[in-house]
């Protein structure tokens, strides 16, 4: 699929969570015109190939298999949600910077940052025209709540904002139900981002958002909403309702019916809280100032165990160092692991990393992060656009062969990372079999019980491998 990351920013900067998904097709011709490339880094590959097969030896079928699945078991079954703002997720990070010490990492610290605390409170919502029907829903992040009343109105159904233009005249008083079709996920994150927003401004009482996913078992999915400081109309409740509430109330209201909605949240936000990225590093031999970042989040959303989004990506990140670390590989330049904090509420870590960090970006060689499961893995995705670099990431990924993880796609699935991409960063994503991703993103659904040992040890060797790979070859990628 071609999709276009200029759209992806702006719609990145409405929404939030935007995932930049373009896997074009790389064609390997080019690196045969590439002098510097045939002559000396093919060379600088095929040195390290040996390693590359320890890593995979040692991840896969040795000693360590199995360690990253069982270290993710502990976590998650330990913590359970990690909710940005709450102690949760601060006493996680106290656990990880624990654990990292433990593992011998040449650097662990925590960077402070603030973070906006939102809590959902009490929330609940029912149908009571024309039957009772409790509804499972999911009050937004950012929303407001329903000022200790209950709040009760007929529904609105509309597909788009378009639509919603045109009967603009019908949402007064309305809670208006955001009804799209299902076309992806970032095609449909601008109704969770923007929808209250746009009822509010035509007099709805409330924004009534379907869960993004083209899958459901009554599971209403979480998100942020936008902060809605900066738009001048009033604040509304944004609620995330089930599929098969949506499509309920649609097929009612298409028999000519009036349906009735009472919702009670007790939503706000309370003064500013604060958090950590966490980092580790293993430092570079010869070119310590070089960097290559390997990431994941460690917050989730609050509810399930945020077990696939994204415990699986952290827990592959920092793996990925203890297990260079265990092998005794020392890389020329610096391996960074970053755990991401803040990132469910918008890229809140991230922001705040690019400007305690500003100076040292044109040293990051490249940013990978893992934030679209940890399912079998089929290979890396990469953004940059220099045919040189992309030679390299694909010669590193056909040492992959035996755990059938070589494909390489130009433009990455990445999340956190896209703020790094926005400055100039060449990023880099784990690619896999992740075809249920959105079924479970953001629900009670995603726990331990949708990880698998063997899958997060492939990915585990992939990320490990070709981190490692980019830090031993001689020069930075160029960009
Ligand atoms: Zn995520």
């Amino acid at each position: 699929m071609i999709t276009n990351c200029i759209i992806h920013s702006l719609v990145l900067i409405l929404t939030f969570q935007v995932i930049c998904v373009v896997l074009v097709d790389f064609d390997s011709q080019i690196c045969e015109s590439l002098p510097k490339f045939n002559d000396t880094v093919r060379q600088q590959i095929a040195d390290i190939s040996g390693d590359i097969q320890k890593i995979i030896d040692f991840v896969v079928n040795g000693t360590d298999s199995g360690v990253t699945y069982n270290e993710l078991a502990k976590f998650v079954d330990q913590f359970g949600p990690r909710f940005v703002g709450t102690k949760n997720l601060e006493d996680s990070i106290d656990y990880m910077v624990d654990l990292l010490t433990s593992e011998q990492h040449d650097k662990v610290y925590t960077e402070n940052l603030t973070v906006p605390v939102w809590i959902r409170d009490k929330e609940w919502a029912q149908m009571i025209s024309p039957r009772i029907k409790p509804l499972n829903i999911l009050g937004l992040g950012y929303s407001v709540g329903t000022n200790g009343s209950v709040v009760t109105g007929d529904v609105m159904i509309v597909k788009t904002f378009d639509e919603l233009d045109r009967r603009s005249n019908e949402a007064n008083g309305k809670f208006v139900v955001y009804n799209f079709d299902y076309m992806g996920y970032e095609h449909s994150t601008k109704y969770r981002g923007l929808g209250a927003k746009y009822a509010a401004q035509y007099g709805a009482i409330g924004a009534l958002i379907k869960s993004i996913t083209p899958f459901s078992i009554e599971t209403p999915h979480a998100g942020a909403g936008k902060p809605l400081n900066d738009i001048n109309v009033p604040k509304i409740p944004a609620v995330s309702i089930t599929i098969e509430d949506a499509e309920l109330f649609e097929r009612l209201t298409a028999r000519g019916l009036n349906v009735t909605v009472s919702l009670y949240m007790e939503a706000h936000m309370e003064k500013d809280g604060l958090s950590r990225n966490t980092i580790s590093e293993i430092t570079g031999t010869v070119k310590p100032e070089e960097i290559v970042i390997i990431s994941g989040h460690l917050d989730s959303w609050d509810v399930g165990q945020g077990a696939m989004d994204d415990g699986g990506g952290a827990f592959i990140s920092w793996r990925a160092l203890s297990v260079i670390k265990k092998l005794g590989l020392r890389p020329k330049r610096t391996m960074r692991s970053v755990l991401w904090t803040g990132e469910e509420m918008g890229f809140i870590g991230v922001e705040a990393y690019v400007k305690q960090h500003i100076n040292e970006l044109n040293n990051i060689s490249i940013a990978m992060e893992s934030d679209s499961g940890t399912f079998t893995p089929k290979g890396i995705g990469y953004s940059g656009q220099n045919p040189m670099a992309q030679c390299i990431i694909s010669e590193i990924l056909k040492s992959f062969k035996s755990i059938n993880a070589t494909n390489f796609s130009v433009n990455a699935e990445v999340s956190d990372i896209f703020v790094l991409q926005n400055k100039g960063v060449p990023v880099a994503g784990l690619t896999n079999h992740n075809d249920k991703y959105f079924y479970f993103h953001h629900t009670s659904g995603d726990t331990m019980t949708l990880e698998n040992s063997r899958d997060l040890d492939l990915c585990t060797a992939v990320w490990a491998a070709t981190s490692y790979a980019l830090a031993a070859i001689d020069d930075q990628l160029p960009r």
